[in-house]
């Protein structure tokens, strides 16, 4: 506070000389009543302004007194952190510490999800690493001479730091009066006995971390009146939604599932590979892929590695992955497109028929399936809190259907085309039927999971070999899961001319591919290989509804940020 400058007393003189008239501002000399009065108000001002000098004076000797809170080295501001010390000081993991802890110092640095003041001398904290909290509290200690002295000033500074702040805090360990229900660690506490802030978070988030935990089964909860986080306001402030627990999860599974494909895949013999992104053709189907400008000429971001990885087996790779960016410029606004996802992608020379293909991805994503339900069943069990859901149903033996027995399904259960026509025998599935075919499958095998073999080839792209009996049919095949398509491959033809008749006819000009023609001119080995999305396995598995879920900053036609 600074020193209030004290009134000027109005200039009085009462006991003037008779002689001497005093004159008010209009001239006129003062009454005896009028010279009284101006003396009264002269001692009042007077009285006032030693009164704000001494609140002045007081206030200055307890601002002096606070400077000197002995307290002040054990809490406060850290300065930015430029990494310019390394003490090497053991610092420890909150989900590390327990009742087995009691009585020893630990030091962390966590995040402030609350910080409570009980009065004026305690604070009640919890704090978060990852998905680890424990609750940490701190009380006026009564002896000033106390080296862990914790000041007033310190508990009003730990109750004011704002929620989502990091913190590096010294504490004790010690058993909490009852179990911590509001923690992760539930059977023990720390008493602070330091807190500097690291990061201060001094603007108002736009979610909460508690409300964007929550379940649906909280917000039907009629008791409670919780602030609904939307899918939309998620995405637009991701990094506070990526902090809870559910989407540390969804995305140590993401990460689990890429790395359990490519370590069963290397297992089997198969080379990792990275192919070009950019390219000069709009491949595959013109429609659905980015233009972009590359230095005077236009290019086309890859909308998959088709072309790059028949090449590697033309050229003798024999078994080939990727995992990948893949990009489709297609205005599909639905619960299972992105304008750009990971794709995983494989593709193998075979000796006899493609079904040693199918067997392999099938073996590969039981594997990964297993995984799920033995190693990664924590995070599992951690996303069905907010989004519950039935298990994963996988039967011993996976379910194989040809497509003609899918129709008849299908038909047999009154499905019929979007226009309410009848299923015709070539007629690709719609979302609308995939999805009942899954739940008929369901029904009928007790599986989440099943291949779709033979499709029509009409419905398939021109690099797909047609069935050796029945022209209208090819061999390629869909993988589901949930009732939806995960995973999309075919034996591929072989055969360049055979290949440039059939891309004729689909209206692709061979000249424009002469690189990939080529590579069959000079001789590839049959092969067949699968493409699939990797959003697409985590929606599924988890049944997350949106695969804006299972994509860490979706890209869909109308989002590009953040
Ligand atoms: P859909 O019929 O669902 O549009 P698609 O037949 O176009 O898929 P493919 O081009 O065969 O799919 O791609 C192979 C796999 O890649 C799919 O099975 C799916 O897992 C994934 N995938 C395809 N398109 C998308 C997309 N837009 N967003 C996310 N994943 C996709």
């Amino acid at each position: 506070m600074s020193d209030p400058t004290p009134t000027p007393a109005p200039q009085a003189t009462p006991s003037a000389p008779a002689a001497e008239v005093i004159l008010g501002p209009d001239g006129v000399p003062l009454s005896k009543n009028e010279l009284k009065k101006r003396a009264k108000d002269a001692e009042k001002a007077e009285k006032l302004a030693q009164r704000l000098a001494r609140e002045a004076e007081q206030a200055r000797i307890k601002k002096e007194k606070d400077d000197q809170d002995s307290a002040t080295q054990n809490y406060g501001k850290l300065p930015l952190h430029q990494s310019s010390t390394r003490e090497g000081r053991t610092r420890v993991n909150i989900a590390d510490i327990s009742a087995a802890n009691i009585g020893e110092t630990v030091y962390f640095r966590a995040r402030v999800v609350t910080s409570r003041a009980q009065g004026a001398k305690m604070v009640f904290m919890n704090l978060r690493q990852q998905s680890a909290s424990i609750q940490a509290l701190m009380e006026v200690t009564k002896n000033e001479d106390d080296p862990h002295q914790i000041s007033k000033q310190m508990v009003k500074y730990a109750a004011a730091i704002p929620s989502e702040s990091i913190v590096l805090v010294e504490g004790e360990v010690k058993a909490p009066f009852e179990a911590v229900k509001s923690a992760s660690v539930q059977d023990a506490e720390v008493v602070i006995r330091k807190i500097h802030t690291l990061v201060e978070v001094s603007t108002t988030l736009p979610i909460g971390y508690a409300d964007a935990s929550r379940s649906a089964a909280d917000h039907e909860n009629e008791d409670a009146t919780y602030v609904k986080v939307s899918l939309k306001n998620r995405l637009d402030n991701r990094v506070i939604d990526l902090r809870t627990d559910t989407n540390l999860s969804i995305f140590k599974i993401q990460s689990a599932v890429g790395s359990l494909f490519r370590q069963f895949l290397v297992e089997k013999n198969f080379i990792e590979i990275h192919t070009p992104k950019l390219q000069g053709a709009a491949t595959e189907s013109g429609a659905s892929v980015f233009k972009v400008a590359y230095f005077d000429r236009p290019a086309f971001l890859a909308q998959s590695p088709q072309l790059a990885k028949q090449m590697c087996i033309a050229g003798d790779m024999e078994r080939v992955f990727e995992i990948a960016p893949v990009f489709r410029a297609e205005n599909s606004n639905t619960h299972r497109h992105l304008t750009e996802f990971m794709g995983l992608d494989l593709e193998m020379a075979f000796e006899e028929h493609y079904h040693e293909v199918v067997d392999i991805v099938d073996a590969l994503l039981l594997h990964i399936f297993k995984a799920l339900k033995t190693t990664y069943l924590a995070e599992v069990q951690t996303v069905r809190k907010q989004f519950p859901t039935e298990e994963f149903l996988i039967p011993e033996k996976t379910v194989r259907l040809e497509f003609k027995d899918a129709i008849k399904m299908l038909r047999d259960a009154g499905a019929k085309l979007e226009d309410g026509s009848e299923l015709g025998d070539f007629d690709d599935l719609s979302t609308k039927n995939e999805k009942f075919l899954g739940a008929l499958v369901r029904e009928k095998y007790q599986t989440d999971y099943f291949i779709l073999d033979k499709f029509p080839l009409a419905v398939r792209p021109f690099y797909t070999m047609p069935d050796a009996t029945d022209p209208n049919y090819s061999n390629s095949y869909d993988f589901f899961m949930r009732g939806e398509e995960i995973l999309s491959g075919a034996q591929r033809i072989h055969d360049a001319d055979f290949l440039c008749k059939q891309m004729l006819g689909k209206g692709v000009d061979p000249e424009s591919m002469k690189g990939y023609v080529d590579a069959f001119r000079f001789g590839a080995p049959p092969h067949a290989g699968a493409g699939l999305g990797l959003e697409r396995i985590v929606q599924f598995y988890l049944n997350l509804g949106d695969i804006r879920r299972a994509s860490l900053f979706p890209r869909d036609p109308s989002r590009l940020e953040p």
